[in-house]
């Protein structure tokens, strides 16, 4: 295809084509390259040495970063940003593709590289899903930092890479995984109503990659297997038919989960899973595999700790960057048996926070009752299951099947519903219980019965049970009365 190629494509209107600029695509090279006899024996050179390992690109990430602290790109900033690494990396990315959102946004496809095999990367089809974008970025901005550097040279004449970054911008904007039609774009692969499936569509059809990657976020209440640690990431190579036999796209999908996997062990041990999903034909990555482009889901999940969101970019970046490396050898179908070892993603046995074994006055005024109690929390982007409108309880009782990312031994401490309002809140009610004479320095002056009644009365109707939204305070008994321990505050345990 010379340069300047410009293809007619389905777009936001289908009635009205876009215009597919390609800019600078050195086209021609790759054909060039084949035929050149002095070549295959550099490519069999090159192929030999061994990719970099997966700490190579962990400790790469800081230095290439450009994406934002929050792990999460406003669409304006997404521009300006890839418009700063087409400046950047001027000759070696390009513009491959643009379309428009529902409401008008830009959606940009960058292509790097000039290899012989596309690879389609896409993420953000669900507006409140940003960590891979983010890790689209920051791996684009390697891949022209290093761009003399032999490895990447070698991943950039074996590969071209299709990177969309933001396939739903209009959902980003307002947080939404759906569109501004109100549609999941991830269901609309075969009737293709919304302007953004359509244009995803376009650039498969366009390119037919030899690889696609699918890039979420699961939210992070999910653990990998049964007794694991919290996901960070959960893999899939997703079906192409509800029965798929055995075979190089089978192998390539698989190989490309297990080496994901496997690249993220030394930082995460344990913290990958298998996504667990069946085959849905109207699901985009199920159809990019029916239509001839093997697919792997990568779905990022938790990692809990100070600097959450950078982390789980830094692990998207580490180990997308370590499958492109084993694509561009040829060599990642040789993990494929790995992937059926990979413990299965488990769904309902983590929470934010669970009290073991506390006493509970409930809010009811009832007598009280020996109880664990768990909590999660409200979340930005949490994935569909599990997004709560304002952190909760979520369990009373024998929680024993339940694993807190926080898991608090109340044994020997006395809890009961917080006045609402925090900190302010309960210093009034506080002072308010000193006036009456039952309360005295750190101390409450009650029996059961009374603070049975007294936190009935103060919690204003806030109760100890599931789905309430509701702060405990924390007491324990002394000689001296239920001295404050502390209190959960938005299901997080404070002083
Ligand atoms: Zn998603």
């Amino acid at each position: 295809m010379p340069l300047d190629a410009e293809v007619s494509r389905q777009s936001a209107y289908p009635s009205r084509p876009i215009r597919w600029y390609l800019p600078g695509m050195p086209v021609a090279l790759p054909l060039a390259l084949l035929l050149s006899a002095a070549v295959p024996a550099a490519v069999e050179a090159r192929q030999a040495a061994p990719a970099p390992p997966s700490e190579t690109f962990q400790a790469a990430w800081s230095g290439s970063r450009v994406s934002p602290p929050s792990g999460s790109y406003a669409p304006e900033a997404l521009q300006a940003d890839l418009k700063r690494l087409l400046e950047r990396g001027a000759g070696l990315v390009r513009i491959a593709g643009q379309g428009v959102s529902s409401e008008g946004r830009p959606i940009l496809v960058l292509a790097a590289g000039s290899g012989p095999e596309k690879v389609l990367l896409w993420s953000q089809m669900h507006g409140d899903e940003p960590t891979a974008t983010c890790a689209l970025v920051d791996l684009l901005s390697h891949l022209v930092a290093t761009r003399t550097d032999p490895a990447t040279e070698q991943l950039l004449s074996r590969l071209t890479l299709l990177v969309l970054p933001m396939l739903n911008p209009d959902g980003a904007v307002r947080n939404d995984r759906r569109n501004a039609q109100g549609i999941d774009i991830n269901r609309d692969a075969v009737e293709l109503q919304t302007p953004e499936g359509r244009f995803l569509k376009g650039v498969r059809d366009r390119f037919a990659p030899a690889a696609g990657f699918n890039l979420h976020n699961q939210g992070a209440l999910v653990t990998a297997g049964p007794g694991g640690p919290q996901s960070a990431l959960a893999v899939l190579a997703v079906p192409g038919a509800e029965s798929e036999a055995d075979g190089p796209a089978v192998a390539r999908k698989k190989g490309l989960a297990a080496v994901m996997a496997r690249a993220a062990e030394p930082f995460g041990p344990g913290r990958v899973a298998r996504y667990d999903m069946s085959y849905t034909q109207r699901a985009f990555g199920d159809s990019m595999s029916r239509w001839g482009t093997p697919t792997v889901l990568l779905e990022t999940g938790g990692w809990d700790g100070p600097g959450e969101a950078e982390r789980l970019v830094r692990l998207n970046f580490t180990v997308l960057l370590s499958a492109l490396h084993a694509l561009a050898r040829g060599k990642e179908a040789l993990a494929a048996p790995a992937y059926d070892l990979l413990p299965f993603n488990v769904r309902g046995r983590l929470v934010d926070l669970v009290l073991r074994d506390a006493t509970v006055h409930g809010g009811r005024g009832l007598p009280p009752f020996h109880a664990d109690v768990a909590f999660v929390r409200a979340r930005a982007f949490a994935g569909e299951a599990q997004r709560l409108a304002a952190t909760a309880v979520t369990g009373v009782g024998d929680l024993d099947h339940l694993l807190g990312l926080t898991e608090v031994d109340a044994a020997g401490l006395v809890v009961a519903p917080a006045p609402p309002g925090g900190a302010p809140a309960w210093e009034k009610t506080f002072a308010g219980l000193v006036a009456r004479g039952l309360a005295k320095d750190d101390s409450l002056l009650l029996d059961e019965a009374g603070l049975a009644r007294e936190s009935r009365s103060w919690a204003a109707g806030g109760v100890v049970t599931a789905w309430s939204a509701v702060d405990l305070v924390l007491l324990r008994r002394t000689e001296k009365g239920l001295v404050v321990e502390g209190f959960v505050r938005d299901g997080v345990r404070v002083k």
